[in-house]
């Protein structure tokens, strides 16, 4: 019999979002009439249409597809041209950072980049997330082998969690010892919350002085409204050196269900052999996605340009803006109701605090009995999330307004 990868088996059963599916389902089979009810504000999707500039590029490059003389077969596995110079021209160049279209891989999620981008790590690294993190970090260290055994809490063996509180605004200090890898995700999921550039000079002083690389995901980059605040870890001095990003058209162009994402690896960032030599790490993941990807379609990269046509960036605009108000309305309901609320200013998330004595599955059982709201656990994030819960602001206008209701009514 074959081997399997055992490392599989130390992941915690439970993932956070089947038991949410298997607890609304539980619900909904005993409760038909309130089913009828319930409002969704779990899972982070989007959830209003796609841009009519993404519409409009799409079908022009399906019917390319439909004439020999304009068709494509495989393209380039870094993606095409087009999109890296459109993504280094507006996302990088325009703000003032050095980045090149070279530097610039396009793929068919941030997910799967975030989990591959370990293909090209060797064992042994000092790896940290923060707690409460995006699960897909911690899941993808555990079947790499990264981690021992989770504990009682969750916590897995080996892997350092840099705790996120309201006291460091859900941003860690800079940890006493050195770590190789250090996942950081601003704008958060889950706490909505966002570094400033000052904390992130200092992450960036840490890790040009530890040899540390930071993987920074900014999925949520288009929801930061404060123009303080920092879109990029490229934006800081020094990040060239020492971090990657993972950027994705998921949040603001509602690609979830299109697929297109990208990451940022500078040519200048390097790694170590055992040996000691430094090399760079551009040419490893060029190699990795090479081989193992074949490049996202042409015609969804053609959608994804047009998000920087002129047109397209108003209507991204649009998109931001309807989410942004929605967080607004849930800030607000969630204060009215005498709440502790975080984020939703400068992330499409509101990260709630429970009310004492309530824990994070309690709070959700609660919404989702009394209210028929579905909302996400704070535990599910990691321990640190316990005694939090979180609301997306993906939603139509009238469900947040229905959800602002049934939050204020169910506080009297
Ligand atoms: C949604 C999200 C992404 C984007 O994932 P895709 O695979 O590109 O859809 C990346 N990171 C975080 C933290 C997210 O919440």
């Amino acid at each position: 019999m074959a081997l399997i990868n055992e490392n599989f088996l130390k992941l915690k059963a439970g993932y956070l979002f089947p038991e949410i599916a298997r607890r609304v389902k539980a619900f909904t089979d005993e409760n038909p009439a309130a089913a009828q009810r319930l409002i969704r504000c779990g899972i982070g999707d989007v959830t209003e249409a796609l841009p009519e500039a993404v519409r409009g590029a799409m079908h022009k490059a399906v019917d390319e597809m439909g004439d020999r003389g304009t068709f494509k077969g495989y393209g380039p596995e870094q993606g095409y041209e087009f999109l890296r110079k459109a993504i280094a021209e507006h996302d990088f160049q325009a703000r003032g950072m050095t980045i090149q279209a070279d530097e610039v891989f396009i793929s068919d999620g941030s997910k799967c980049d975030t989990g591959n981008i370990l293909d090209i790590f060797g064992r042994g690294n000092k790896i940290a997330i923060t707690d409460p993190v995006y699960p897909v970090y911690v899941d993808t260290n555990v079947m790499n082998g990264n981690t021992g055994e989770a504990d009682e809490s969750g916590a897995y063996a080996g892997l350092t969690y840099l705790k996120c509180t309201p006291a460091n605004g859900f941003v860690p200090e800079i940890p006493v010892e050195r770590l190789d890898l250090v996942y950081l995700c601003y704008p958060n999921n889950p706490t909505g919350a966002v570094a400033t550039r000052e904390q992130l000079e200092a992450w960036v002083a840490y890790a040009l002085k530890n040899d540390t690389i930071i993987l920074y995901d900014a999925a949520y980059e288009a929801f930061i409204r404060d123009p303080k605040l920092p879109r990029s870890i490229f934006e800081i001095d020094g990040a060239r050196d020492c971090a990657m990003e993972f950027r994705s058209f998921s949040k603001n162009g509602g690609f979830t269900g299109m697929r297109c994402a990208f990451v940022v690896i500078p040519k200048t960032l390097m790694g170590r052999t055992t040996a000691g030599a430094r090399q760079p790490v551009h040419p490893l993941w060029s190699r990795r996605h090479s081989t193992k990807f074949n490049g996202a379609s042409y015609i969804v990269q053609k959608g994804a340009e047009a998000l920087y046509s002129d047109e397209g960036r108003s209507q991204v605009k649009a998109l931001v803006e309807h989410y942004m108000g929605n967080a607004a309305l849930l800030v607000k309901a969630c204060r009215d109701a005498g709440l502790a609320v975080y984020g939703g200013e400068n992330a499409p998330y509101v990260w709630v605090q429970c009310p004492a004595g309530i824990s994070s599955w309690q709070m959700f059982d609660k919404m989702l009995n009394e209210a028929n709201v579905v909302i996400t656990p704070g535990s599910g994030f990691g321990s640190a999330g316990e005694g939090y819960f979180r609301i997306s602001a993906f939603n139509s206008r009238a469900n947040v307004e229905e959800v602002c209701k049934r939050i204020k009514a169910l506080a009297k």
